[in-house]
């Protein structure tokens, strides 16, 4: 994960090796680097400028008053920023009511099912709850199946109604049946598109309204990029989510998403997904990332 951004910069720091001082030309040198590095790890053109911006300033200020050297000072604060830049601390998510509801956001393929199941999974695991999973696809039946074999796996009751073809009532109903039977979270997982389209927005609009989630999460491939920073920001403007949760961080992604989500839609990202299986779903801590980004 990250590697080519690692590698990128690491590249950067080295033009301050061997130098005495900060200067604003070894820092602009340096920082023509830094900034290529966000750039081609697919970062927001906007995002990558102000944080380069940033690191500048803070360099030509910090620099009369430290004893370390130049590289090192830079790599503190390209740490300190990229940590900003991911939303500073973690942030928990929320579950308050009886039962409290988390509701899924997100494209189909996105990994909204998989995460769904893993963080029922988590709560029931980690956290001592007892989760509902909900299927409202009521579009592709697969979908719902698919959400049964993975609570069967898990050893979670999954609620469904394959003859009900509206998905307010389904969730609605599902909150009612979770209370009355003592569930303490309810999961809901929606349908998503291949593509943002207005009906998908309003029908999950409509079961936010409906159900008041404690938690609205948007779920996005982190392969996608900027695909899915402006993904992000479409479904944010209309359904306002709480937050992030980026899903393939296993596999080949360069970092634009991580890097990108928060300075765009201002939420945390809350979880990361590092697999298929069901475990394998990390609470997001933007220092560890950096940590990770700078080697
Ligand atoms: P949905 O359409 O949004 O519900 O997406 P699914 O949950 O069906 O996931 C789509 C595909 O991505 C499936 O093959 C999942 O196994 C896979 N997937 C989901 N999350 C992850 C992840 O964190 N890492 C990897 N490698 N694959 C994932």
């Amino acid at each position: 994960m990250f590697d080519n951004l690692t590698d990128k910069f690491e590249r950067a720091f080295k033009v301050l090796k061997g130098q005495g001082q900060i200067t604003e030309i070894n820092v602009a040198e340096t920082l023509k680097e830094v900034r290529r590095a966000l750039l081609d790890a697919d970062v927001n053109f906007k995002t990558a400028k102000d944080f380069t911006v940033r690191v500048k300033d803070k360099a030509m200020g910090e620099n009369v008053l430290t004893a370390i050297s130049p590289s090192q000072l830079m790599i503190k604060i390209c740490h300190e920023e990229l940590v900003e830049l991911m939303g500073g601390n973690e942030s928990e998510i929320q579950i308050q009511g009886t039962p409290g509801v988390i509701l899924m956001s997100g494209l189909q393929g996105s990994g909204k099912t998989t995460f769904s199941g893993k963080l029922a999974n988590y709560l029931q695991t980690k956290k001592n709850k007892k989760p509902l999973l909900v299927a409202c696809d009521v579009y592709r039946p697969a979908a719902i199946d698919q959400l049964h074999v993975l609570g069967e796996q898990l050893g979670i009751e999954v609620y469904s109604n394959k003859e009900e073809k509206d998905p307010v009532k389904i969730a609605t109903d599902a909150v009612i049946y979770a209370r009355s039977k003592g569930f303490n979270v309810v999961i809901v997982d929606t349908a998503g598109r291949l593509a943002v389209d207005e009906a998908m927005m309003d029908e999950i609009a409509r079961v936010k309204k409906a159900i008041n989630p404690t938690e609205t999460l948007f779920v996005v491939d982190s392969m996608t990029g900027q695909d899915a920073v402006n993904t992000a920001k479409a479904f944010n403007d209309r359904i306002n989510f709480d937050g992030v949760v980026l899903t393939k961080l296993d596999g080949d992604t360069r970092g634009g998403a991580a890097l990108s989500i928060k300075s765009i839609v201002d939420k945390p990202i809350k979880f990361v997904g590092t697999g298929e299986k069901m475990d394998a779903l990390d609470v997001f801590y933007p220092k560890r990332m950096a940590d990770r980004i700078l080697g």
